[in-house]
């Protein structure tokens, strides 16, 4: 007899997985590693950034009050006293109408208050000594990078839970953090089931199809910010396929197989999980497509049932999986991003479930526009290719 299962919300189901709190854990790499990964400490500023009264430009230092009343017809004459670029000390305190010649970087000498540029000076030696000559009063503090006008020593520049870019490498590496504190990423381990199966460098034969979930999925937890372990395709064949999914939980965080788990004489996952003495948390949630994903949950880990049809399959992942894998990596926005759209075309067939039409977003005019991926079944592959975003559109008897 045909189990008659009972659909479940979409939005039931996430909070189902979701209350399953995966166990964060944290781990310390080589910041030359820690690209695409998510801090698991804040990061602080460990000294104040500029760190000295430093000088913006290539220019010559020198005290404001000693360009008081300066003017075209009145210029004021500075000795050229000492040389520094980025890097290097002043060697002198500045007396009354010195300078200090100084490079983008440097260390403002004593004495001085402010830099005045190249352009704006004249040069001129006398008796074999360095001078210059300016036309301008120029105000206190003019051209200084103040010490600690950008950062303060122990500010937070960072939350916890970011994902590190390249402008936060830079931050990591402005501070001295040479190692980094990250998520760990989950080991999500991924099996396959199916007799029709053939790895990908088989010859087509008749009745069978390549494994292509096994690829697709390993794709997207890579892209979820997790760990994977492809542990091959099981035959549709209980005592085998029970035995090793139950010796690949002992390893994984996250145990993901691909079909067998709709209501068909050979979909053997059902079983498997309560040959397993899993917690099943659902097996039918109201959506299309998809409708038969299945979460289980042993212990701290998570059995993840897709189903064995690529589109399925691939929005099973999205919508389940990714968003537990994000928080187990302290992400605090662990869910794929909602905004609205436009449809480009209209869909004429109206379904009681929330469907997941696979599409892409294109800016016509400014306006945010969105279209179909392609063939919208759940058994299609084609239109995975072309997808980067999904259309949540309500069920109900309505075309939309
Ligand atoms: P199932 O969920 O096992 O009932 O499979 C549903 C459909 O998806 C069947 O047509 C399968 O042949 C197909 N399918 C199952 N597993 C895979 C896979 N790993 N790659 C591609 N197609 C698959
Ligand atoms: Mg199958």
């Amino acid at each position: 007899m045909v189990e008659i299962r009972k659909p479940i919300f979409v939005e039931t189901a996430v909070s189902a997985v979701m209350e399953h709190q995966l166990k964060a854990v944290s781990e310390v790499i080589s910041i030359h590693a820690c690209d695409n990964r998510r801090l698991s400490e804040p990061i602080y500023a460990t000294n104040a950034i500029p760190s000295f009264d430093k000088s913006p430009y290539d220019g010559f230092a020198i005290k404001s009050s000693d360009t008081n009343g300066a003017s075209k017809n009145c210029p004021v004459t500075f000795q050229v006293v000492d040389h520094i670029g980025a890097g290097e000390l002043p060697t002198k305190k500045l007396q009354v109408n010195e300078a200090t010649r100084i490079m983008t970087g440097a260390k403002i000498p004593e004495g001085a208050d402010c830099v005045v540029m190249f352009e704006i000076c004249h040069e001129f030696e006398q008796d074999g000594q360095p001078f210059i000559r300016l036309k301008r009063e120029i105000p206190e503090g003019d051209n200084i990078m103040k010490e600690g006008s950008e950062i303060q020593k122990g500010d937070l520049l960072v939350e916890k839970g970011t994902l590190i870019n390249p402008g936060i490498k830079a931050l990591l590496a402005t501070f001295g953090y040479h190692h980094v504190s990250v998520a760990k990423k989950p080991l999500v381990g991924i099996i396959s089931t199916g007799t029709e199966l053939l790895e990908i460098e088989e010859p087509l034969q008749p009745g069978k199809i390549r494994n292509s979930n096994a690829y697709m999925i390993a794709s997207q937890v890579k892209r979820a910010g997790a760990e994977y372990r492809y542990y091959g395709q099981l035959a549709d064949k209980l005592e085998s396929s029970f035995g090793k999914i139950k010796s690949v939980l002992d390893e994984v965080d996250i145990l993901i197989t691909t079909g067998g788990v709709s209501v068909g004489d050979y979909d053997l996952m059902p079983a498997i999980y309560e040959k397993l003495g899993a917690e099943v948390l659902f097996n039918k949630v109201a959506m299309r497509p998809g409708s038969v994903t299945t979460v289980a949950s042993m212990g701290s880990k998570l059995l993840f049932g897709l189903s064995g049809n690529p589109s399925a399959c691939y929005v099973g992942f999205e919508l389940f999986a990714r968003p537990i894998i994000q928080t187990s990596l302290y992400n605090p926005n662990p869910f794929l991003k909602r905004t609205k759209a436009i449809m480009a075309t209209s869909f004429l067939k109206a379904n009681p479930f929330t469907r997941f039409v696979r599409g892409y977003i294109h800016f016509e005019k400014g306006t945010m526009v969105v279209h179909s991926a392609g063939m919208d079944k759940s058994n299609v592959v084609s239109s995975l290719a072309h997808t980067t975003c999904l259309m949540v559109l309500p069920g109900g008897e309505q075309r939309v």
